[in-house]
Formats: C-alpha cells, sequence, structure tokens
C-alpha cells in the first residue's frame, strides 16, 4: 500500500490536477491513498480572511470572494456545469458563510481552524471528482474522524492510540474498493472540532496515515527534482541528494529546510517506511529516498536559510549575572508564549537568542519578559545554517554581511546576519 502527498503547488491550477491524475494512473495496481493540501496559496488567503474577520474588517468579504473565484475558475475548466462537484464546493464555501455572518466570539486559533481547514477539504472534493471523471475510481475520505488530536487549536497533538485504532477499522477496506483521497493537515477533537497540525502539515498528515498502517512507502511529490543541498530560489548550481538517512532528514528539517514538515520523519523511521520525494512533473525520475542506512554524500555543504528572524538580547534589570534562576524563568516565558528557540548563547550578562516573527507570539512574550528583564532585540535578520561546510563555503554565505551571532559545531554552523 503506497501513500502519496501532493502540496498546494501541484493542485495550483487545472493543468496540475490533470497531471495529478496522469501520476497516479502510472501507479494503477497499487493500493493507494492520496494526502492532498489546499490549492496554491488558499491557506495563506484563508489566513487573511480569518484575521479580517475576527478584526471585522470590511474587506471579509472581497477576500472570500476571490477565494471563491479562484477555485470555481478551476471546477469551471475541468468539469461539465452539471458535475455534483459544483454543489459539493459550494457546500463547503458555505460553512464559513454562516461563520462570518456572526460576530466572532470564540478563541482565534479555535476560529482559524475552522476557516482554514475549508481550504483541505475543497481541495480534496475536487481532485477526489476528478479522478473519478478520469476512470480512476476514488473515494473522498473525511480525515478529521481518524487524525484525532487533542484540542491545541492549531497545532494539534495527536493522539495516537486512537487514531491508529480509527485509520485500521475503517481504511484497510476503503482501499480494496480504489483509491482515498483525503485531506492533509487537518485533524478533529473528541468533540467532532476541526483542528489542525501546523502550517505545511500535510506531509505529517500523510506520515501519520503511513505508519498507521505500515505502508510500504509515502512519496511526497514537489515542484523540485528532489530534497537539494539549498533552495534554488536563493542559490545557483544546487544539486540533488539521491539518498539521504533518517537522522539528516531530521536534522535538516530541524534547522528549517522547508520541503519536509519537521514532524514527518520521525513516525516513518519508527515503521522503517521509506519518504521518497520526487517531482510531479516527472513522476518516472528516481527524486530523493529517505531511509535507514541512507547513504549520506555531501558534494556540495547543506544550506538552509530562515528569514524574518529575531535577535534578542536579555539581561537582568540590576545587571546581575545571568543565573540558572533567570534562565528557568526566561524559559518558562517562550514556553508560555509558544516562542519556539532557533539559536541561542549566554554570556556573563545576557542570555541571546534568535527566534521566527510571529506578531501575536512575539508580543507576549515581550510583554512578560519585559516585568523582569531588560530586553533589546534586533529584527528583519536572516539566519544561514550550514551543515558539512568548508571554509570556502562559509566566505561566500558571508561575504559583505554583518554576522551578529555565530555558532559552531562538529558538522554544523549557525549565523545570524543582516
Ligand atoms: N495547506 C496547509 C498549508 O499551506 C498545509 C500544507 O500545505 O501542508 O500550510
Ligand atoms: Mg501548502
Amino acid at each position: 500500500m503506497l501513500v502519496f502527498k501532493f502540496g498546494g503547488a501541484s493542485v495550483k491550477d487545472a493543468s496540475g490536477i490533470v497531471n495529478l491524475a496522469n501520476v497516479v494512473k502510472q501507479y494503477q495496481g497499487n493500493q493507494l491513498l492520496i494526502v492532498v493540501s489546499a490549492m496554491g496559496k488558499t491557506t495563506n488567503a484563508l489566513e487573511k480572511l480569518t484575521k479580517s474577520y475576527v478584526d471585522q474588517d470590511e474587506d471579509v468579504h472581497d477576500i472570500f470572494n476571490d477565494i471563491k473565484k479562484y477555485h470555481y475558475t478551476i471546477i469551471e475548466e475541468l468539469f461539465e456545469p452539471s458535475n455534483p462537484i459544483f454543489n459539493d464546493v459550494a457546500n463547503s464555501f458555505v460553512e464559513i458563510d454562516w461563520m462570518i455572518e456572526e460576530e466572532p466570539h470564540d478563541d482565534y486559533d479555535f476560529i482559524y481552524d475552522q476557516i482554514v481547514s475549508i481550504g483541505e477539504l475543497v481541495s480534496t472534493r475536487i481532485v477526489n471528482a476528478y479522478l473519478n471523471k478520469a476512470g480512476l475510481n476514488s473515494q473522498w475520505l473525511d480525515v478529521r474522524g481518524y487524525i484525532h488530536t487533542d484540542n491545541t487549536y492549531r497545532e494539534g497533538v495527536v493522539q495516537w492510540d486512537k487514531t491508529k485504532e480509527s485509520i485500521n477499522k475503517d481504511i484497510p477496506s476503503l482501499l480494496q474498493k480504489g483509491i482515498v483521497v483525503t485531506q492533509g493537515f487537518l485533524g478533529g477533537t473528541s468533540e467532532n472540532f476541526t483542528t489542525t497540525l501546523g502550517r505545511e502539515g500535510s506531509d505529517y498528515t500523510a506520515s501519520i496515515i503511513a505508519s498507521c498502517l505500515d505502508a510500504e512507502s509515502v512519496t511526497t511529490w514537489k515542484d523540485v527534482p528532489g530534497i537539494l543541498n539549498a533552495d534554488p530560489k536563493f542559490f545557483e548550481d544546487t544539486v540533488k541528494f539521491d539518498e539521504l538517512s533518517y537522522s539528516e532528514a531530521i536534522e535538516m528539517t530541524y534547522y528549517g529546510a522547508s520541503v519536509i514538515h519537521p514532524k514527518t520523519i520521525k513516525p516513518l523511521q519508527n515503521a522503517n517506511i521509506p519518504l521518497l520525494v520526487k517531482p510531479f512533473t516527472n513522476p518516472g525520475e528516481a527524486g530523493t529516498v529517505i531511509k535507514e542506512n541512507g547513504i549520506n554524500k555531501f558534494e556540495k555543504p547543506v544550506i538552509i536559510l530562515k528569514q524574518n528572524q529575531v535577535l534578542l538580547s536579555i539581561s537582568a534589570k540590576d545587571y546581575s549575572f545571568i543565573s540558572e534562576d533567570h534562565l528557568s524563568g526566561i524559559f518558562g516565558l517562550f514556553a508560555k508564549s509558544q516562542v519556539k528557540v532557533n539559536m541561542m548563547q549566554t554570556s556573563a550578562l545576557s542570555f541571546t537568542v534568535c527566534i521566527d516573527l510571529f506578531e501575536d507570539r512575539f508580543k507576549k512574550l515581550l510583554n512578560g519578559l519585559n516585568q523582569s528583564f531588560r530586553v533589546k532585540y534586533n529584527q528583519g535578520l536572516t539566519l544561514i545554517t550550514v551543515r558539512h561546510y568548508s571554509p570556502a563555503s562559509l566566505k561566500e554565505l558571508t561575504d559583505g554581511k554583518t554576522i551578529l551571532l555565530e555558532q559552531v559545531s562538529r558538522n554544523t554552523i549557525q549565523l545570524v546576519v543582516k
């Protein structure tokens, strides 16, 4: 049994969906479960819609109309007007109409999940309908009844035992009847509310389902030839890895390599299921295989950029030494504001940390810190992580840039630059 994951870029327009069906055709004869993300940049647009609704801005309806128009243009290209898909899509969107008719009362993260999840519910309806139209017998599955999470909205924590039980109860028999198409990124609580698993979480969904069903492999279909040593948007002459070990892939995603969601690899490693990263435009190519004993060959260093970073320098108000007591207080505040530390360093008088800028979380953190500490910060920075580096490669990367913080270990160097 195979699990495929198609991300937003692969289903961003009608030709993407036609291509998806062509890829799937080449795997006929296998039991196949397909995880699909929201189309193109839909999740970003739905995030904007959520914010606008909660702030009660006037542009809510314009944002929503653009989202609808985008989807309708695609289905008009793919289907006859009599196809039931037009109704299914309208029925999914109407859920948002009902929500935004009323004034917002609930917690922001709860509202976010109820609205943003519509992106995946709609995209999977469309993909499923198109596969059937193309003669590939396919069934639509609502993943929210199978991936059970707690009620941490926007960052649902998977309840593994219950999830495994539900998945194994129904999905194997569905797979015998035909292809199963389901949503990435979504989960459900015990009260049947929708949760999401964190941005870009569809890879993680594929990995959860594959590990519960002990799949043969997971393939994530991308707009790149496989895993590259650096992001081709920023670097020329990138090289593709044919193989990687699970541990190397975990390290890369931990430092921010965005090709795979960081939570994806561990469940696959535990179940010894290989992860294939392949180009959706050239399905015959080998791509990259991540597996136990994958051979890591580093012709070039791995370079990972994280932009929009903030460097915070925290010191005691009375200029005393930074003690373990201070540090435990500081970490408590980071945990409470859900701010993740990307890199840190202590000196006698200050504690320096590099973090991603998420406005609301950052504000909460600053409010807490300001009570007991003196805080200075610098925004708009880039965190560069280089693994398996050479002195020459470092020089090239840092030429002409101001380095604000640097940390070196045997395999990895991290630099915060302006
Ligand atoms: N659609 C969601 C996002 O854009 C999940 C995903 O793409 O994996 O974050
Ligand atoms: Mg996406």
